[in-house]
Order: structure tokens, then sequence, then C-alpha cells
């Protein structure tokens, strides 16, 4: 790649086939991403071992002389080269394998081989190994063999000389100059950028393997301090950015929370009375609030979210609320009606399925300012909804609002104050990673009286077993939730074997009334079917997983998942939490299917195991990685690549340090972003 290619922007067709197209798949264009591109492992091609000293599953190097080499039908065609030095003879074998290999091959040639020897049917050999031809006095190179994460049709060598030619050409341009003051990397205790990276992409054979792959070695950390760093300029100058923005302030008269308060039959939490003083005090301020309200399933944010919405009221704005669906925004707007209403306060209902001349009369409530309290689904984004004085806008479960929806919302609410509401619990370190550029209040605490919900896991060839249990269950006046497999491939099929599983249940359960809900019902079916739940009219509830997030019906204490093995762990933890909302003792039924493959089973132990939300998350961290983790909220945002997430001091030393660069070092904030964000902004995107 010469200077002019690397400039240009690569295509990213998906057929693209130059050099260029799969460096792009790789985020690498410039000679400064080449350099950023760190090898995964490394391999010891510094030293000869004796074919006599191999170990089977170690990797070595032999140099050895080729005796004979034939391709041969055992049963499949292959090339087979027999090997020997002065110790003894080797196989090498290619299942796969080029004419030129074969020329390489000739009896007579001397070669450098590296793999992982293992005893075969005809003795000692390796399958695919890298080898190269050699002189007789060619001498050994001094580096470790570093090994990039690569793309198909890139080899190593091809990426192993870009990276070093990359090197040869900014030796001394501003591609290797610290990014960080001199003082701060001195504070730190963090090497020199130069000195890191080079050590990197070739160490020398002294530096422990071991250090390098556990990326223990202090020049990972320098390169992960650094990635955090970015991480956190971006998002904490964006943070700033909207602070900038103007917002009606919001103090409140503490008359209608107040009032709210004097009426709910319980006490707010310690962690509740806390998250609520913390929005409380954003309100009151003259630019937007941007917080996370977090809290495990049941740990009522709602609450919280209603008296936030008080204060916007008492300050003479309006307040809204939006929910990812019908189900969920219902059940608030009925739960902030129940509430409100005593308070004398109208609750306006706006959702898409609404019949056409009750949409417009609340959208016209809105837009004339006549109502003060909005609950809805997306609805309250779409076009042609004008909100007369919008103060707050509240969203529970964002992240499962779509791109766009999230992107009109921030249109809509852009002079408000915003508080997102998430179950989701994550782990402080990603909190503190991922959602920089927000506040975060956690609600850390569940209200008391709840009974521990018991988990069970139980085969599926059990399945009677678990239907007289919900029997017993509903017959004691309990409610029961049975949960139909997610069949990701195909919601037709989702849909039929809900269908199937309903009338199922109802012909095994003739005495009690079963009811069905799914996501393709009309909203009108939707609400009734939860509404006779609500009731206790219907005592077993057959669902999807529309009922994942947020239902709340305290009667309900049996929760069946079918298919337990086929959800995610914050899915079951979701779907759990439905129950042991009241005082009745809880149990949530697990039903899987044989044979459990090896993450299935991880996860169901995890969450036979554990109750706490916090606990899960992090078991979910370590399963998954943070990527996959944090999901699609990430748009744009680095990906950590090199960081561990694990070091939480290196995560708050990036912070503390972010915070004070932003106050006082536009220019290093400038050249550290334009680094490490750089061209890989624009792959992020993609
Ligand atoms: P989530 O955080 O999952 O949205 P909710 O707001 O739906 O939780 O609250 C769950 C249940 O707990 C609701 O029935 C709610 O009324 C009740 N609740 C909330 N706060 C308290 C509290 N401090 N004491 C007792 N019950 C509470
Ligand atoms: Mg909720």
């Amino acid at each position: 790649m010469n200077k002019a290619q690397s400039s240009k922007p690569a295509t990213r067709s998906a057929g693209g086939n130059t050099l260029a197209a799969k460096l792009g798949r790789l985020g690498l264009k410039t000679d400064a991403d080449l350099i950023l591109h760190l090898p995964l492992r490394y391999e010891d091609e510094t030293r000869i071992t004796s074919i006599r000293d191999a170990q089977p599953g170690v990797a070595a190097q032999f140099e050895v002389a080729v005796i004979d080499c034939e391709i041969a039908y055992r049963p499949r065609r292959q090339l087979l080269a027999k090997v020997s030095d002065d110790s003894g003879t080797l196989l090498l074998r290619f299942l796969n394998f080029y004419p030129n290999q074969q020329t390489v091959l000739q009896p007579g040639s001397r070669l450098r081989v590296f793999g992982e020897p293992r005893g075969g049917f005809l003795g000692e050999e390796i399958i695919h190994p890298r080898f190269h031809p050699v002189t007789a006095e060619e001498v050994l190179p001094d580096r470790l063999t570093p090994i990039y994460p690569t793309t198909a049709g890139l080899g190593q060598s091809t990426l192993r000389r870009l990276i070093t030619r990359a090197f040869d050409r900014v030796q001394t341009s501003a591609a290797l100059a610290d990014t960080l003051p001199e003082s701060l990397r001195e504070k730190l205790g963090l090497q020199k950028f130069a000195d890191a990276i080079q050590l990197l992409h070739h160490p020398t054979p002294d530096i422990s393997l071991d250090q390098l792959e556990t990326r223990g070695h202090p020049a990972w950390r320098r390169v992960a301090f650094d990635e955090l760093l970015a991480q956190q300029l971006s998002l904490r100058r964006a943070y700033a950015a909207r602070r900038q923005k103007g917002a009606p302030q919001l103090p409140g008269s503490a008359q209608l929370t107040t009032a709210l308060l004097r009426e709910l039959p319980f006490q707010l939490t310690g962690a509740q009375s806390r998250a609520w003083r913390e929005i409380a005090a954003d309100l009151a301020e003259p630019h937007p609030m941007q917080r996370l309200l977090q809290g495990d399933v049941g740990s009522g944010k709602t609450i919280v979210a209603a008296l936030a919405m008080l204060q916007a009221v008492e300050s003479g704005y309006q307040a809204a609320l939006m929910a990812p669906t019908e189900i969920l925004a219902e059940q608030h707007y009925r739960k902030l009606a129940q509430w409100l209403a005593p308070l004398g306060l109208d609750v306006v209902w706006l959702t898409g399925s609404l019949k056409k001349k009750v949409k417009l009369a609340a959208i016209e409530k809105v837009g004339a300012g006549e109502t003060a309290i909005i609950v809805g689904t997306h609805a309250l984004i779409e076009e042609g909804v004008e909100f007369a004085r919008l103060g707050l806008a509240i969203v529970d479960e964002q992240h499962r609002f779509g791109v766009r929806q999230r992107l009109a919302l921030k249109q809509k609410g852009e002079f408000a104050h915003q508080l997102t509401m998430s179950a989701t619990p994550i782990p402080r370190t990603l909190a503190m990673s991922y959602y920089a550029d927000l506040d975060v209040s956690v609600l850390d605490e569940l209200p008391p009286g709840r009974t521990p919900i018991t988990t069970k896991l139980v085969a599926e060839g059990r399945r009677d077993e678990v239907i007289s249990r919900v029997h017993d269950a509903c017959k004691s006046g309990r409610q029961a939730y049975w949960v139909c497999p997610l069949i990701e491939e195909s919601e037709a099929l989702q849909l039929k074997t809900a269908q199937e599983t309903y009338e199922r249940l109802v012909a095994e359960l003739p005495n009690l009334k079963v009811g069905l809900v799914h996501g393709r019902l009309k909203s009108d079916e939707k609400a009734a079917v939860m509404a006779a739940f609500v009731n206790n009219e219907v005592q077993v509830l057959v669902a999807t997983t529309v009922i994942e997030v947020g239902v709340d019906v305290p009667n309900a204490s049996l929760m069946v998942i079918e298919h337990a093995e086929r959800f995610g762990l914050a899915q079951l933890h979701q779907l759990r939490g439905r129950v042991g909302r009241g005082a009745a003792q809880s149990a949530c039924i697990l039903l899987y299917a044989q044979p459990l493959g090896q993450t299935a089973r991880a996860r169901l132990k995890v969450i036979y195991e554990n109750t706490d939300g916090f606990e899960i998350a992090r078991e979910d961290l370590r399963l998954r990685g943070p990527g996959e983790f944090v999901g699609s909220r990430q748009s744009g945002l680095p990906l950590l690549r090199y960081a561990d997430l694990d070091d939480v001091l290196l995560v708050e030393q990036a912070r503390a340090a972010a915070d004070e660069l932003l106050q006082g070092d536009p220019v290093v904030v400038e050249r550290h972003l334009k680094r490490w964000l750089g061209s890989r902004e624009e792959l992020l995107k993609a």
C-alpha cells in the first residue's frame, strides 16, 4: 500500500477483493491505522527445536530437509511431506494445498517449519505447518513473530509486510509521537506510545510470551489506557456539548410530588429516594438532564418516573413517557392514571393503534398544552405530534427502540430534560465506560416484602408435572405465565408454536381460564387479554416474549419458560422478574430440551444459581464479551479492541484524565481522538 492508496478510502463493497478492500474490512486505511493494528498473539521463531525434543501440542520451529513428498489419497487427496533433521523425522500433512507449495517441498529442500506436532498414524506429524525455504546459514529472527487479526484472503505475511512498511514510513512523523502530555504519562506510570507500539509489534524473545498474550505487559497497559481515554474523551465531549444547550428549569413546587408520596400505599426505598433526589436536582438546572435510571426488574422505576413527571408539571411544563411496546406503555398509562387521578391530573394515552379520531383528539390536546402528562409508544414522536411545552421526556427500555426512533426522539426532545430507564443492570466498569455520556442513577435495592423466587430446571419430559403445578397454583388463587419458545428464524413459526401451546393448555386445564398474547394481536385484543389477566379473569397467560419487559401483575406467582435454553441470560432474568412481585412464594420453572449445548448449559447454571441482576450481568459479560453485551447502543463509538474492562483502576484513570484534558487541553484531546477514532469512526458507523 503506497501513500496515495493509503489516504484513499477503501471500498467496502461486500465483494470487494482488492487489497484495499480487504484492508478496509479491517478498518485499515492509513499508516496510522496499520500501526494500531496489534497482534492477537505471537509465535516464537527465534529458536530451532530438534525433532527429538518435539512435544505434542506445543508449537515449535524445526529446521529440516525434505526427504520425500507425495500426493496421497487416504482417503482424501492430501499432500504428505516427510522431513528430517539430525535427530529424527516428521511428517507434514496438507489437506489443502497449492501447486507452488508442492514445488517448494521438493526432496532436498531446506525448510524452517513452524507448527504443533502431534502423534499421528504414521508417527509424529504436523498438520498445515507454516514453512518457508531457507539457505544453510540463514540467521534466525531476533523478534517474536506477530500474528495479526485478519480477514479472508489476506495472509499474515502480507499484513506483516504492510505494517513493517508503515513503520518505516512513519518513523519521524506524528503517527508515532505521544499524544499524552509528558506529565500525565509519568504520573500514571505509562510507557511511551512509540515504545509500547514497537514492542507489541516486534517483541524481543526475552519478553514473556505469557505476559504478552494475557495482555499483562506494560505495553498493553499503555495501549488499553489510550483506547479507554479515547472512548472517554468522545463520550464526555458529547456530554459536555449537550450540557451547553439550554433547557427550561423545572424546580417544581413539591406540591404534587408530596401529594403523590402521601397517597402511595408504600414508602420509597432508600435507593428510590436517592435516585429521585438526583433527578429532582437535574431538573432544576438550566441545561438538559442526561440521566439513565438503572434498576433491576421490580426495583420500582415507575414511581421515580412519576415523581419526575410531576415536578415538570408543577413547573408548568409537559412530561412524556414513552415505552417500546404497547403492553408496556399501556401498563405505565394505567399505573400513572391510577396514581394521578386523586391529584386531579389527566393522563393522555397516545399510541399508533388508536382510532383515528381518538388519536387526533389526543394529538390536539398535546399540541394545545391542555394536558401535562402523556404516555405512549413511539407514536409520541411521530410526525404531526407537537408538544406545546415539553419539559421532560422519559424513555423506558430505550435500547429496544430502533435507531430512527431514537433519532426522532432526540430531535423532539432536544431542549427537554431526558431520563432513560433500563432494567438491564450492567457492571460498574462497563457503565463507567460505555455510558460515560450519561449520568447514572442506580436502584440497587428491591422494595421490601418480596419473597425470593425459587428457580427450577426441569427437563421437557416432565412437562406433565409442570402442568399440574400450574393447576395447583391457580387453584389456590394465584396466576401463572407460560412463555413460549423464542424462534429466532421465524416469527410465523413462533406464532404457530404459541397457538399450539395455548390450545394444548386449554385442553389440559379445562377448569382454568387460559389466555394468549403475542406480538401479532391487534392492540385492543392484546389490551383485552392483559386486562383480563390483571383482573384474574384469566389465570394462565400463554405468551411469546412480548411480556418480556415491564409487565406487573403481583398476583402471578408462577412463571414457566419453555425451551429456556434458547433464551439469553438477560431475557431469562427479565422474564423471571415478572413473578415474585407479591407476598406469595413464587417460582420460575425453566423447561429445557436435551441435549444442552455448552453455552446453554452455562447460561442455565447462572440463572439457576443467581437472582441478583448485577451478578447475572457480570456473568453475562463474561460469557459474551462487552461488544455484544451493550449491543447496538454504541453506533459511532469506538469499540474497545484492546482494553479489558476488568481493570477498574485503568477505567477510572482514563475517566479522570479525560475530564482534565477536556477542561484544559483541547489540542491534546484532538490529537488523541484523531489517532484512536480517526478513520475507525466511519467503520463503526457502517
Ligand atoms: P420496574 O423497576 O421493574 O419498572 P415497577 O416500577 O414496575 O418496577 O415496580 C414494581 C412493583 O413494585 C410495582 O407494583 C410497584 O408499585 C411496586 N413498588 C415500587 N416501589 C415500591 C416500594 N418502595 N415499596 C413497595 N412496593 C413498591
Ligand atoms: Mg418497568
